[in-house]
């Protein structure tokens, strides 16, 4: 029991107030009274009161509609109804009010301290009961975040040990090189043939270091960027036009196919050019002599829709689970001697998800890929509908 539980009693019978004081103040009660609803209502906003013993008849409200407006200023104070005419409808409509218990006048001493020391228990437990749901909660809460943490530790930790290969591979080639050259193992002639392939394999590490900064930028943005309307179709003009004598050199017809007046997208320029040079890159890299490479892009159900298809080399079925993670490189890449850093296609998940979209791919080994990405277009201000009218 709480020694210092404020009670109120709210009833128009005075006798019935002061009757009540008397028996539970030598309890250890602080009780209060209001000679009306509304006068009861006011004192329940102050605050502070646990328990409130209310009658069904008062000339301004009846005692049973006042409980939900007492729970709504608080809906953990315990509401015992005092009646003199009890009957099981009066009971059925109070307990669903919300009503704990009943007291029928006239009442003794001892049944009022039970009902009133019966409600503060059961308040001490819901109390309680919610306390722990809370905390329960609480405890469920942080053990989803510790597993994702321990997630992201773990899947760092990965990135970081790839990435220490990746970088070391280029580097300890140069080094065995360089040695070779050192320790007289290569003719003279053979010393311009070695170097060629430093400068490769130093290309390699640029670029590899290249795509890192760029992942770690994009990481650093977060999921939402400096975002700003942005015109796809501008974005892949430029790219296609940089790209197309690196096409031409491989024998590649290269063609862009884009819809007239499409939307904006949410972005920014440099993201959305490095997305084409990457998708477009590797379509002309992974494309063999006399291949197609078509860029094309659409509205399609409210999104932008942007597409990269070759007729290349494709992406073996077993392994295209693996496409947009951190340093994956198929097998028939590799096998063909075609480099590359493992980290294009993630940076261009990021640049995608970053704007509110999604990117798909749809590839048969020998035959050649195609990837799709959508995005929402940039919602149309409402006063340009307005002033079109
Ligand atoms: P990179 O091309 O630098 O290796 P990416 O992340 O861009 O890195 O691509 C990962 C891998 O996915 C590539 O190594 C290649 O095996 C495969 N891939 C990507 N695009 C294509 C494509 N258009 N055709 C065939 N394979 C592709």
């Amino acid at each position: 029991m709480n020694p210092h539980l404020n009670i109120l009693v709210i009833d128009d019978e005075t006798n019935i107030c002061e009757g009540i004081n008397r028996a539970l103040r030598p309890q250890g009660f602080v009780v209060d009274s209001a000679n009306s609803g509304q006068a009861g209502l006011q004192k329940i906003q102050g605050g502070g009161f646990g328990l409130v013993l209310v009658d069904v008849m008062m000339p301004d409200i009846s005692g049973i509609d006042l409980i939900p407006a007492i729970h709504q200023i608080d809906p953990d104070i315990i509401c015992i109804i005092i009646t003199g005419y009890a009957t099981v409808e009066l009971a059925i409509h109070a307990i669903k009010q919300g009503a704990y218990n009943f007291l029928t006048k006239p009442f003794s001493v001892d049944e009022l301290i039970l009902a009133v020391n019966q409600g503060i228990e059961h308040q001490r437990l819901s109390l309680e009961s919610q306390r722990l749901q809370a905390a329960e909660a609480e405890a469920s809460a942080l053990a989803i975040e510790k597993t994702r943490l321990e997630e992201l530790d773990k899947t760092k930790k990965l990135f970081f040990r790839l990435m220490t290969h990746e970088l070391q591979a280029p580097l300890s080639a140069i080094l065995s090189y360089l040695q070779l050259m050192l320790e007289g193992y290569l003719t003279p002639e053979q010393h311009k043939e070695a170097l060629q392939k430093c400068i490769v394999r130093l290309e390699e590490e640029k670029k590899l270091i290249g795509d890192l900064m760029e992942l770690g930028r994009l990481q650093a943005i977060g999921p939402v960027p400096d975002l700003a309307p942005v015109q796809l179709d501008e974005t892949l003009q430029e790219v296609a036009e940089e790209l197309a004598s690196q096409a031409g050199q491989k024998n590649l017809q290269i063609s862009v196919e884009i819809q007239e007046q499409l939307p904006a997208v949410n972005g920014s320029p440099k993201l959305f050019k490095s997305l084409w040079e990457n998708l477009l890159g590797n379509a002309i890299k992974y494309t063999l002599p006399g291949g197609t490479v078509t860029a094309s892009l659409r509205l399609e159900n409210d999104q932008v829709v942007g597409q990269v298809r070759d007729t290349g080399i494709g992406i073996p079925a077993e392994e295209q689970g693996h496409l947009f993670s951190e340093f994956f490189r198929a097998r028939n890449a590799k096998a063909l001697g075609l480099r590359g850093t493992g980290l294009g296609l993630v940076i261009v998940k990021r640049i995608v998800d970053g704007a509110g979209g999604s990117i798909r791919v749809e590839s048969h080994e020998g035959q050649g890929s195609t990837f799709t990405f959508n995005l929402p277009p940039v919602a149309k201000p409402e006063y340009q509908g307005a002033g079109d009218e």
